[in-house]
């Protein structure tokens, strides 16, 4: 167990409940105004832009978010997952206060950071630095804490959001950062914390920039997001219907890209997916 997660563990163990830890003024004002911010950007929308977030992204959706494609669809989550996003950025927050409250020198928290590839200028936020080091916070669940989050080895099994290309992306962003410290991952379920560490991951990182690069060229000298077949193909469920992959069910740009072939499900407002429009029914 790393260092910083040992001495958090330590501090949550004698002191909740213990009436004697004295909270820090400034720290708690902190968290309060970014749980606030939490709460206040759940009723914003948001456009769709190029972020160290989407940098995992097939050319397609790079094309669409590069360009700005018009008439993207705001309502790509579903209502419980849009709760869950809530709840996880509120929980990194109160967590990071216990974690500053236990002593532990957390700095350059939420960082503005500019970064630029190929000439394409990017704006993101780091979570913060330890020991000069770039740290990303994740919650998750029991089951991706256990499955997703096991180890090194996992993540780059699991890695459909691109979280490894996310840190040294923000390390290039930040003059501070001596390199990429790795992970700090809550499971939202027990309340468990552990540390998963970057350092077995240079080649990876520096591949998966890359490859960013490279799409990133690709995609600057495309004249329509025509030119790139769908990020995701359509699949067959076990009931024989066809239905786009998640990833369009969630994509902003599904209506350009789709047309009106699929249609959103109604039947259960939690379930957002898009089954084929049969052919009578074509608009
Ligand atoms: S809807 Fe699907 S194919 Fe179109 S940009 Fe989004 S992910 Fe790519």
């Amino acid at each position: 167990m790393s260092n910083h997660i040992k001495q958090f563990k330590q501090f949550i163990y004698d002191s909740a409940g213990d009436n004697t830890h004295q909270i820090n003024e400034e720290n708690l004002q902190y968290c309060l105004k970014s749980v606030e911010g939490c709460l206040r950007a759940f009723f914003k929308g948001r456009k769709p832009s190029l972020s160290p977030s989407g940098m995992s992204v097939e050319r397609r959706k790079m094309w669409h978010l590069l360009n700005k494609t018009k008439g993207y669809n705001k309502d790509q989550f579903k209502p419980t997952s849009r709760i869950k996003m809530l709840v996880s950025s509120v929980a990194e927050f109160i967590i990071v206060f216990l974690m500053k409250e236990a002593g532990i020198k957390i700095h350059n928290e939420q960082d503005k950071l500019n970064m630029e590839f190929q000439g394409v200028k990017m704006k993101g936020s780091c979570d913060y630095g330890l020991d000069g080091k770039m740290h990303d916070f994740k919650c998750c669940s029991g089951d991706n804490y256990r499955v997703k989050w096991k180890n090194t080895k996992t993540l780059l099994e699991h890695d459909e959001f691109g979280y490894i290309i996310q840190l040294p992306t923000y390390h290039k962003g930040a003059e501070w950062s001596t390199g990429v410290g790795g992970w700090d991952v809550y499971n939202l379920d027990t309340g468990d914390i552990k540390h998963i560490s970057a350092k077995k991951l240079d080649y990876e990182m520096d591949m998966s920039i890359e490859h960013f690069e490279e799409k990133l060229k690709d995609v600057k000298r495309a004249k329509s997001w025509e030119e790139f077949p769908p990020c995701h193909q359509p699949i067959i469920t076990k009931s024989g219907v066809e239905q786009l992959d998640w990833r369009c069910a969630r994509c902003p740009f599904v209506k350009t890209c789709w047309g009106n072939k699929y249609e959103p499900t109604k039947k259960n407002i939690n379930q957002i997916s898009y089954i084929k429009r049969s052919e009578g029914a074509e608009r």
